[in-house]
């Protein structure tokens, strides 16, 4: 028998009784672990099937091969993300982010606590705009932790640094390119970046969340980010993300 923290990130009935929940764990990473019973017995696994609950929860069988899940104790429920429409489609979104982006049955401590301060935050969230910007925030650091942080210090072709403050995003290049390469680029896959959504971009994977509660940024660039970050991710993993 195994244990572990975790983190439900979605579930599917499966044959007459049981069910299959995908989890981020503390010590494996995303798993999926199949829960016998769960639709009959409510006994074994109460409170703690619902998305985004935080459980302790104890397997049998190799994680990394489909283990059952034996029992559970719940740590969070995050009742409160659930009862407002507007928190659990932000935490739906993340939930996507982490299920498609993450690798499986490997240990990501990093992305576990930022799945978890982000939920916890999330919760306490009344303000649709701010949970935007808490999205953002998510994906920035998510995307640094997986190695796929946009270039913007400096050209993300010859890596010339950069003069202007603002510049011309390229999908394909992963970063802002200097004059030079935009030259000889066709507009396609571009967008112009102002000096605001530049810094954010750049500096946002290393903003503390313990500060979420003072902090400020503007509505529009954080939209323009949203979209960007979705689609910058999604053409260097080959994966359809949502928004
Ligand atoms: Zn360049």
């Amino acid at each position: 028998m195994l244990s572990s923290r975790a983190i439900v990130l979605s579930r599917e009935n499966f044959g007459e009784a049981d069910r299959y929940l995908q989890l981020f764990t503390r010590d494996w990473g995303l798993i999926s672990a199949l829960a016998k019973s769960a639709r009959k017995s409510k006994r074994r696994y109460i409170g703690g099937m619902d998305l985004f609950c935080h459980n302790e929860i104890v397997l049998r069988g190799d994680p990394r091969e489909k283990p059952y899940l034996v029992e559970l104790t719940v740590l969070n429920a995050f009742t409160g993300i659930r009862d407002d429409i507007d928190r659990a489609m932000t935490a739906g979104k993340v939930a996507q982010w982490v299920r498609k982006l993450a690798n499986t049955a490997t240990p990501m401590p990093g992305v576990y606590s930022l799945l978890g301060q982000t939920l916890a935050l999330l919760e306490k969230e009344s303000d649709p705009e701010r949970l935007l910007l808490l999205q953002l925030l998510f994906q920035l650091k998510f995307l640094q932790q997986l190695g796929l942080k946009p270039r913007i210090d400096a050209c993300a072709r010859c890596s010339e640094t950069r003069q202007s403050p603002g510049g011309v995003f390229d999908l394909d290049a992963g970063g802002l390119l200097c004059q030079n390469c935009l030259g000889e680029r066709t507009v396609a896959h571009t967008m112009h970046l102002d000096a605001t959504e530049c810094q954010m971009l750049d500096q946002g994977d290393r903003f503390k969340l313990t500060l979420w509660d003072g902090f400020q940024f503007p509505v529009r660039p954080t939209r323009n980010l949203l979209r960007l970050t979705a689609q910058f991710a999604s053409f260097h993993t080959q994966t359809q993300l949502p928004v």
